[in-house]
């Protein structure tokens, strides 16, 4: 529906809450979420933007990743999706749905928490792809907790080893083999302007999210690398419902906010293309925020 040059109200184009109540284990299935998110599977169409291209995308088996996964494919790039093994029916869904178009995705399992799997996937991917031209930095883990007493040391740990750590090691190895002309995107969030008291380590990482990518940007330049942020509003994917969320808000998700709804993955994917490709040849340390109308400053 996004990618529909119809004229559309925004605020009706997707479902609204209150959302049926639910709950999954950590780190959550997108194909178990009701309604199930919309990642552009029946409306992305590319126009060659990227062709050519090889883009790595962790957590790219679900939500925001999944969307990006399937317009970077449409547009012409080849793709590896990285994600957590447990992932693997979310991973399947997408790898058939863009084999079958005859698009090229690899899936690459692995837990980027862990500095030799992190460094070792930008180095399989570039050996697999033959090179590396974009690295979408978007898996994440949120999980909420009542109040600041309550997240353990294993928490917090995990928490910044997942969305710290591994952005670290893998921008490390990706400056050593990326091209002139490549990109790097990381994913922030709202949460990295004006946190909230029961995710305070999540919000944690994404301050530090965007104050790595603004401080590397004009480094990786150096080396013609372009290097820029999205930072998401509240968008309907597993992350939310597999704790990210207090249940009751679940249901909730995304009503406050100016849209009165949450987005949709498919609406966030077209400023990853934007950001990957050569229309942005000008757009460096950027952190371009698509929050449904939350202000970020
Ligand atoms: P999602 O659950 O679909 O994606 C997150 C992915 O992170 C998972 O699919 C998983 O594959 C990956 N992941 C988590 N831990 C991992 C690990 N140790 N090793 C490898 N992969 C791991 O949810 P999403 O909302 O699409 O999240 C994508 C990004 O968007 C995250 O960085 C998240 O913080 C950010 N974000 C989301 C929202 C939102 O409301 N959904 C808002 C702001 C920012
Ligand atoms: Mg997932």
């Amino acid at each position: 529906m996004a990618n529909d040059p119809k004229l559309r109200d925004p605020r009706t184009l997707y479902p609204q809450p209150p959302f049926p109540q639910q709950e999954q284990p950590e780190p959550g299935l997108a194909q178990e979420m009701e309604p199930l998110p919309d990642h552009g599977e029946e409306s992305y169409k590319g126009s060659r933007r990227l062709q050519g291209r090889r883009a790595l995308i962790t957590g790219g088996d679900s939500g925001i990743g999944r969307a990006v996964a399937i317009a970077y494919a449409r547009e012409g790039a080849e793709v590896c999706i990285n994600y957590l093994p447990v992932e693997g029916p979310d991973a399947g869904q997408v790898a058939d749905l863009l084999t079958g178009e005859g698009h090229s995705l690899h899936k690459m399992p692995g837990d980027v928490s862990d500095e030799a799997t992190a460094r070792k996937l930008v180095n399989d991917a570039a050996e697999k792809m033959g090179g590396l031209d974009i690295l979408v930095i978007n898996a994440g883990k949120q999980i909420t907790q009542p109040h600041l007493t309550e997240i353990s040391s294993e928490q917090f740990d995990q928490t910044m080893k997942t969305n710290v750590y591994a952005m670290f090691w893998m921008t490390q190895e990706a400056l050593k083999v990326m091209p002139p002309g490549a990109a790097i995107i990381n994913v922030t969030s709202i949460q990295g302007y004006k946190p909230s008291a029961q995710i305070l380590d999540y919000a944690t990482t994404k301050f530090a999210i965007r104050g790595f990518t603004e401080g590397l940007a004009p480094l990786a330049l150096e080396r013609g690398i372009r290097v820029n942020g999205i930072a998401p509003g509240p968008f309907w994917t597993p992350l939310q419902p597999s704790h990210g969320q207090p249940m009751e808000k679940v249901e909730h998700f995304g009503e406050g906010n100016p849209m009165g709804r949450p987005g949709q993955p498919a609406e966030i994917a077209p400023a990853f293309v934007y950001l990957a490709s050569n229309e942005a040849s000008y757009t460096v340390g950027e952190i371009l925020g698509v929050t449904g109308g939350k202000p970020t400053s």
